[in-house]
């Protein structure tokens, strides 16, 4: 499926070319429409299927539609500083025509970056990549806008549960509105992703590659 039949936003379509990605991958076809749509997902694909551009390029989408001012409108959790640093910059390269703003919050850094995260958290940037300790850390201090919060996406989940992220992930999801589109990825399906699911993912479509 070329990217063109996607009814995406122009300036995103820009960036998708200065990418230089032409033709949806398989998980991309599946997944894109059913977030479009509205969806919560649950999909089983592994690193190199292109299941992150999945994601990213719909909730981008949806953002230039619609999405609240001051506010942080989507969330990213991820299991590693790698991974948060590897989606911020794919995230920049394709929202690079678009005026959605990001960041990738990790940890393991100093004092210097906190602050500049801090910063950009209290001011409402679009999207936030992080790893889950470092995003609790700045939840508990309270000033994060949350109110507006439209997507969580949850990235190599079986990871982060393998990594005893559990009791984060769901202390994030506390302080996010349950009115929301939720987003589950994982290379696999144990019995604890089927749980976690329950708890977070509302009538999810489940899309298996
Ligand atoms: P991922 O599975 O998300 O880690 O992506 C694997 C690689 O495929 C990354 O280098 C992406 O930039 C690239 N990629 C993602 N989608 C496409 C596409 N539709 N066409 C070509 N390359 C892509």
């Amino acid at each position: 499926m070329n990217f063109n039949e996607l009814n995406l936003h122009p300036d995103l379509l820009e960036g998708i070319q200065a990418s230089g990605y032409e033709n949806a991958t398989p998980v991309q076809a599946q997944v894109i429409p059913l977030i479009l749509s509205g969806k919560d997902i649950i999909a089983s694909a592994q690193t190199g299927t292109g299941k992150t551009a999945a994601f990213l390029l719909p909730v981008i989408n949806k953002l230039l539609q619609h999405r609240n001012d001051g506010q942080v409108s989507a969330l990213v959790l991820v299991p590693t500083r790698e991974l948060a640093i590897q989606i911020g910059q794919h995230l920049e390269g394709l929202s690079y025509f678009t005026n959605i703003s990001s960041i990738a919050i990790y940890g393991g850094n100093d004092g210097n970056n906190f602050i500049i995260e801090k910063q950009a958290l209290r001011m409402g940037v679009d999207i936030v990549v992080c790893t889950p300790g470092r995003m609790i850390a700045h939840l508990n201090m309270g000033y994060v806008p949350l109110k507006g919060l439209q997507f969580l996406v949850l990235d190599e989940a079986d990871r982060m549960l393998d990594m005893g992220f559990q009791e984060d992930i769901r202390k994030i999801t506390s302080f996010l509105p349950a009115q929301r589109q939720t987003l589950l990825f994982s290379a696999t399906m144990p019995e604890k992703i089927r749980t976690l699911a329950k708890q977070i993912l509302q009538n999810p479509s489940e899309v298996n590659i």
